[in-house]
């Protein structure tokens, strides 16, 4: 599994590759990254709350760059000026070859953590606009 996230102490982004559950800590301040990790996770990477900040809610997105298929598209309309809207057919399929082949990720609605690899995120709930708002609300 891949984790990413902000540091709770110093706010360093910090990104770790884990095969098997290790307590991980952060690479500028040395504190514990997986201070909220259950048994669950540690035995199976199992999402019952946010290892970071124990949420319990997490969902689960496509791992698409949207920047990048926006940028792509953009260099497909200006071709196509030159080429009679044939590099707008083709940006059209490489976005969406990208799209099919980009795996999920599963991200916590309250730190933002971003988690990748793991059959556990395909368990996860789709992304829920109302739970998002309600955490957006929180922040100060
Ligand atoms: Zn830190
Ligand atoms: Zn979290």
């Amino acid at each position: 599994m891949e984790f990413s996230s902000f540091c709770p102490h110093c706010h360093s982004f910090q990104e770790f590759s884990l095969e098997v559950f290790s307590m991980k800590s952060c690479g500028s301040c040395h504190a514990d990254i997986f201070v909220n990790a259950t048994d669950a996770f540690k035995e199976s990477f199992h999402f019952n709350q946010c290892p970071h900040c124990s949420s319990a809610h997490l969902y689960r997105q496509k791992d698409f760059n949207r920047k990048l298929g926006i940028s792509l598209m953009a260099i497909g309309i200006i071709l196509s000026f030159f080429t009679y809207g044939i590099s707008l057919l083709l940006v059209t399929v490489i976005d969406w070859w990208l799209y099919k082949r980009v795996g999920d990720v599963g991200c916590c609605y309250r730190c933002q953590s971003q988690f990748r690899l793991s059959p556990e995120v395909e368990a996860l709930p789709s992304f829920d606009l109302e739970l998002y708002d309600y955490y957006q609300n929180l922040r100060p």
